[in-house]
């Protein structure tokens, strides 16, 4: 009887494709294929090798071509996307999509995995010599006189590079090279003597390398955790094992891996989504191979391969970003968890405001908590304070007591961040004589107005429409913005203090790549400044000059359904505050709001993130909501709201019966409509996971199999970490 090959295939069904085993070379678990798949050719991977076929083997397509000659994925890994997929509910092949880099799912040869290098030509010498290129390729003409540089270290002198070196190669000035990959190790810069917390942190984990145990280590921005990570990479190097380090997002990547590469004096390998898909290729081998040592990357890091794994960290764990939040919506926080016990290594997860989840597990004794309390170099916790906005004369929104701490600290030469959630100008342009307000018709909620653009934009679907001069429906003139968002706050300071230099950060004046660190860089002096941006500034990046922080309205977060809105406001909070006075200089912080007399906000300003946190489980306990019961939601959209009903409809019906199981809905989403689509969801929750993943995939297929989900789209989010 003929082998046969079961085939993970990047198709939305959850299962497994049979093909006879190609006519020459012999596949393996692991291994790449290409295969026929009705009219096209797709690669898959190889999941198992069996003897019967769920079709008569006659009627089974043969593989086309075997293109690994070993397993490109290793054991560890294939356990790891099988559990995931089962787990989240993803298909097979989609899992196994998210884990290989794009240049790995093509029927093409792996890529030569040595370093890119750029250098000048010969006419690109007599080009610098003669000085007549100006901007960006002056800058790289610069840099690459002095000698061939790989483009991880282009990327890490002049982010950006890749636009001047495309052009500059155009015109014959440089050249590209792949090298073998040269660990240039640098000096290893001194590290700090750390702190009796930070050693105790060291120790702890230090002491169970070589088997699984999470740890938590609980610390603020700026309390040094950084530190505790690479004193911990340092050992796993000893011991010629790698580390894997996960960051919510690529813009905190450029500066951590400067600082890694200067501590630690190796290449740090960097994998997330912005990279080019050769680059990503070539990392991914890189550590598949063993010989990148240090991987830095983002949520899809998290499949890295690590034949020699010695540690992974998972900084900012309460990020949602780690959350992926379409097609297979896995969670790399967790999966770094499952990843770590069947590597056998220890697992860190670090923040300054731990997840829920995450606080649960470590009271359960699941994790072992580290503390990082005290903040080296910091004279002081900032200090919290809160302005009551009942009854004030607001300017653009802002109290006179937020203005008069701005109006000081700038005249003490120092820098404040005014902070405000949303970008635009207003959140809702008003009609004052008919009380029309302009909104989306796609989503019917109301359109943000941007004024520098003269547009009114819906932050839900990006519809766009100019400003009108009058009203549509009165023809009044008397349109008038409501509230503030970060451009509107821009414009106010500006008028306000004419002679400082007021700069917004959020989506808008970042969109370019560089641009955030660019704005932020011009801050780094020690002159008087004002900030005004969204939750882009957060985080990362040290302002020493910073010492005011002034929260403009956090009130949206109170009132919001979802259960994690008040999480979020506290993590929110708690991290923007942390901007403030992380150097020399103590810190000062103001939260406008009008309920000064909100539970949530009392217990963050008097005891902290730890207590509001402990208060908020209570509650969760109380209600039974995550992490102490487990929730599945049933997404769907449509273009006509019967087609929505009647699927949840059927969906419901389809469920089993079960007293353990509770069913909320079918019901219209937070957001009833979006981008034109009518939206609706039946939520699932059961206080034992067991009980919830015992039915899911028979539901799941029989959901497949409804003729009413034909159509609408639909998805199955488990434990989805928000309800919208
Ligand atoms: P986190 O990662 O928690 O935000 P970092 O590790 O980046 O904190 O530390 C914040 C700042 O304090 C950095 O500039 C770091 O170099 C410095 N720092 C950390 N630990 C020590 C220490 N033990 N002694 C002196 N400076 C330290
Ligand atoms: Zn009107
Ligand atoms: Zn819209």
């Amino acid at each position: 009887m003929p082998a046969v090959l079961r085939v993970a295939l990047p198709v939305p069904l959850p299962s497994l494709f049979d093909y006879l085993p190609p006519a020459t070379g012999v596949a393996c678990v692991g291994s790449r294929v290409l295969v026929p798949f009705g009219r096209h050719k797709l690669v898959g991977v190889v999941v198992a090798i069996g003897a019967e076929a769920a079709v008569g083997s006659s009627r089974l397509k043969q593989v086309l071509r075997l293109l690994d000659d070993g397993a490109l994925l290793d054991p560890e890994l294939m356990q790891t996307l099988a559990w995931a997929a089962d787990y989240w509910l993803g298909a097979p092949g989609e899992a196994y999509a998210n884990a290989l880099p794009l240049a790995l799912r093509e029927a093409k040869p792996l890529p030569p995995i040595g370093d890119e290098y750029w250098s000048l030509s010969g006419a690109g010498r007599s080009e610098h010599d003669a000085g007549s290129r100006r901007g960006g390729s002056k800058a790289l003409l610069d840099l690459l006189a002095a000698g061939a540089l790989s483009a991880q270290e282009l990327s890490e002198r002049q982010p950006g590079w890749r636009d001047a070196a495309r052009r500059l190669a155009a015109a014959g000035l440089l050249e590209r090279s792949e090298r073998p990959p040269l660990d240039r190790p640098l000096p290893p810069s001194l590290a700090p003597q750390l702190s009796d917390e930070q050693q105790q942190a060291v120790a702890a984990v230090g002491a169970d390398l070589g088997q699984y145990q999470p740890f938590l280590l609980d610390g603020v921005t700026g309390s040094g955790k950084t530190e505790v990570y690479l004193a911990l990479i340092e050992q796993v190097l000893a011991q010629g094992r790698q580390a894997l380090l996960l960051v919510p997002e690529i813009g905190l990547a450029p500066q951590t891996v400067r600082r890694l590469r200067e501590r630690l004096g190796v290449i740090v390998e960097v994998l997330h989504s912005n990279l080019s898909e050769g680059d990503r290729a070539r990392a991914w081998l890189r550590a598949r191979a063993g010989s990148a040592r240090v991987i830095l990357g983002t949520r899809s890091a998290v499949f890295t391969p690590l034949p020699q794994a010695g540690l992974i960290i998972v900084d900012e764990e309460h990020d949602s970003a780690y959350k992926q939040q379409e097609g297979f919506r896995y969670h790399a926080r967790d999966l770094a968890l499952v990843r770590a016990r069947a590597l056998g290594v220890p697992v860190l997860l670090g923040s300054g405001t731990p997840s829920l989840e995450s606080l649960a597990n470590a009271e359960a004794g699941r994790y072992r908590t580290l503390h990082l309390r005290a903040r080296p170099g910091a004279i002081r916790p900032p200090q919290v304070q809160i302005i009551d906005m009942r009854a004030q004369r607001l300017e653009h929104g802002m109290s006179p007591a937020l203005l008069g701490a701005v109006a000081d600290t700038v005249a003490r030469g120092e820098q404040a961040l005014v902070f405000r959630n949303r970008r635009g100008y207003a959140p809702v342009l008003l009609c004052h004589a008919c009380g029309w307000h302009a909104g989306c018709p796609r989503c019917d909620r109301p359109l943000t107005l941007h004024a520098g653009r003269r547009q009114l934009i819906c932050h839900h679907c990006d519809y766009r429409q100019r400003v009108p001069a009058v009203c549509p429906t009165c023809g009044a003139g008397d349109l008038k913005p409501q509230g503030q968002g970060t451009e509107r706050l821009e414009e106010a300071l500006l008028a306000q203090f004419p002679q400082v230099p007021v700069l917004r950060v959020d989506r808008e004046t970042t969109r370019r790549r560089d641009a955030f660190e660019q704005l932020l860089a011009t801050l780094r002096d020690d002159q008087p400044a004002i900030l005004v941006g969204t939750q882009m500034l957060a985080k990362g990046h040290d302002l020493p000059n910073l010492t005011l922080v002034a929260i403009v309205g956090v009130d949206e977060g109170l009132h919001s359904v979802d259960f994690r809105a008040g999480e979020r406001l506290a993590q929110l909070v708690v991290q923007v505050a942390g901007r403030a006075g992380r150097a020399r200089k103590p810190g000062r912080v103001l939260l406008q709001t009008h309920q000064p007399e909100h539970p949530l906000l009392r217990s963050l300003l008097a005891h902290g993130y730890a207590a509001a946190a402990r208060e908020l489980l209570a509650e969760r306990r109380l209600i039974q909501l995550p992490p102490y019961s487990h929730q599945v939601l049933l997404r769907a959209e449509a273009p006509q709201r019967e087609q929505v009903d009647a699927f949840l409809a059927a969906a419901h019906a389809a469920l089993p019966v079960n007293a353990q199981l509770q069913i909320a809905g079918p019901m219209p989403a937070p957001m009833p409509l979006r981008a034109g689509r009518h939206r609706g969801q039946l939520l699932l929750e059961a206080s034992n996971r067991s009980t919830l993943h015992g039915m899911l995939r028979s539901w799941q297929l029989a959901l497949i199999a409804l003729p009413s989900a034909r159509k609408v789209r639909w998805s199955l989010d488990v434990d989805p970490i928000d309800l919208y």
